[in-house]
């Protein structure tokens, strides 16, 4: 075998397929180093949950008695790949907790179409990683099992509420990872953490089998380390399923066919209201930097107007507790979730297992949701946030008349303390500005690394594009991440002021 100047741990989904088609390592090779790494490091990132080592090494027996016989060509690019999975993806036989006591036993089944098309297409999953309790936040810190950390500063969140998926990725604890994104839970830990992610049309992927917390918002999709995994991990999980109504019937290009290092022609819209106040200043700078950037990769950039996005916020806290208080009531203890022992009477036993099982933000969503959808409120909040919402996606369409993508920051700031803003809810979703628009609009936004900090931490941009063009998003990235020197002025990983 020819000697690889990375650790297997460290590899791309694209070097492992290559190292398998020539067969110059195995799936137990790779899950072995990914273990390890695990072992080595989780301790103080905490970004799993569950980490099935046995059934992992079991699985990458046999995807390798498998990889013999299959010619290279017929190799599926995730065959023998390590993967981790966000703890609310139902993986069968292997709990599946939503971070919630509520669900801390729960043993799906069935596995999430997700789930089900990674495996046919050999991939190994390695463990179930950490979020905020039923995805509910943005920092892991409402996650029942506690908080994960930033691996570039372990005293930073890593975001949320994929937070554990974007960290494991981001300290090479697996190879790639999925999330979900309600209203940035993918694009935002992504970005904090200095990976790629993706939020995928609504209606591109299968949302059966993931918990569901705002059901007209939630989508899974990708975290990567770069954007070609990216493409090939959105291609394998993508398409329509019958046990999915949402899902569309649409062909699913070849993602990959669309990275190409030419932006020839590729018209950029800027919106002004997405650099205004609140913005930090060195975000500010390397989203502007990236803008001259893709200016001369050959793309032109247009400034344009998304009028109503001051109202995201509101318009999204409003839908999503709607619609999270409506998911949640199942979780009564009867049919699903921890039900409380000793109670006098059913209405008793409801109020102390959803007492005892709930963190306070899912509570506390709850509650608004439940009033915002009361008899004498639901006009003046439920009834309006969906008017805004309409006006929030005609922005986007006006926009995507005249130019192909939309770039913005992904975030107002870099990553914050952990305990920094737990105690704040609305500066908490406030930090979701940038991010929610794409999930009420429905369209495709990815995250990519464009630098770093003064601190030392990532800053993530972000692209847009109209429904079901995630090839577009993918191809400005590509470029971008192909010419654009991000190595120099990274700093080490793990630079902890107290740890
Ligand atoms: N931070 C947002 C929230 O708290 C988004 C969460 C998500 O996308 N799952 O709701």
């Amino acid at each position: 075998m020819q000697k690889l100047k990375k650790k297997l741990y460290q590899l791309s989904i694209t070097e492992i397929s290559e190292l398998i088609k020539k067969n110059q390592v195995s799936s137990v090779d790779i899950v072995n180093s990914v273990l390890n790494r695990i072992e080595e490091v989780d301790s103080s990132i905490h970004g799993y949950i569950t980490v099935d080592k046995e059934r992992a090494l079991e699985r990458a027996q046999e995807i390798d008695r498998l990889i013999v016989k299959l010619s290279p060509d017929e190799r599926p690019p995730l065959i023998g790949v390590p993967i981790a999975v966000k703890d609310n993806i139902c993986t069968k036989g292997l709990k599946t907790t939503c971070a919630s006591r509520s669900l801390g036993e729960f043993i799906p089944p069935y596995n999430a179409t997700v789930i089900q098309k990674l495996l046919d297409q050999g991939a190994v999953i390695i463990g179930k990683t950490n979020l905020d309790e039923f995805a509910m936040g943005s920092s892991t810190e409402t996650s029942c099992f506690g908080p994960s950390r930033n691996p570039w500063n372990t005293d930073y969140t890593p975001g949320g509420s994929s937070g554990g998926s974007a960290s494991v990725i981001a300290a090479d604890e697996a190879i790639c990872a999925v999330g979900s994104d309600t209203g940035g839970s993918i694009r935002q830990p992504a970005s904090f953490c200095g990976v790629v992610g993706l939020k995928p049309t609504y209606g591109r992927v299968s949302r059966f089998g993931l918990v569901a917390f705002a059901s007209s918002l939630d989508q899974i999709g990708p975290l990567t380390k770069n954007v070609t995994d990216c493409a090939l991990l959105l291609q394998a999980i993508s398409g329509h399923d019958v046990k999915d109504s949402t899902s569309f019937n649409i062909q699913v290009p070849d993602y990959r066919g669309y990275l190409l290092n030419d932006l020839k022609g590729l018209k950029i819209g800027v919106p002004h209201e997405y650099f205004g106040e609140g913005l930090d200043e060195g975000v500010e700078e390397k989203v502007q930097q990236s803008l001259s950037f893709f200016q001369n990769l050959g793309a032109e950039i247009e400034k344009v107007n998304l009028p109503h996005t001051e109202y995201a916020v509101a318009t999204y806290y409003i839908l999503a507790t709607a619609e999270a208080s409506s998911n949640l009531a199942r979780y009564d203890g009867v049919r699903y979730g921890f039900r409380e022992e000793e109670f006098n009477d059913l209405i008793d036993m409801y109020e102390k297992s959803k007492q005892k099982g709930f963190g306070a933000e899912v509570k506390r969503r709850i509650m608004l949701g439940t009033y915002v959808l009361s008899s004498g409120y639901y006009d003046a909040y439920y009834l309006k946030a969906q008017k805004v919402r309409t006006l929030i996606k005609k922005d986007f369409e006006k926009a995507f008349q005249k130019i192909d993508i939309l770039l913005t920051p992904t975030t107002p700031i870099p990553a914050f303390k952990i305990g920094e803003k737990i105690n704040d809810p609305l500066q908490m979703y406030l930090l979701d500005i940038f991010t929610i628009s794409a999930n009420l609009a429905g369209i495709p936004a990815i995250s990519i690394p464009c630098g770093f900090s003064g601190k030392g931490l990532p800053i993530g941009l972000q692209l847009l594009a109209d429904h079901f063009q995630e090839e577009k998003i993918l191809q400005a990235a590509y470029a971008f991440e192909q010419n654009f020197d991000i190595q120099k002025d990274r700093p080490p990983l793990n630079r902890s002021e107290n740890h």
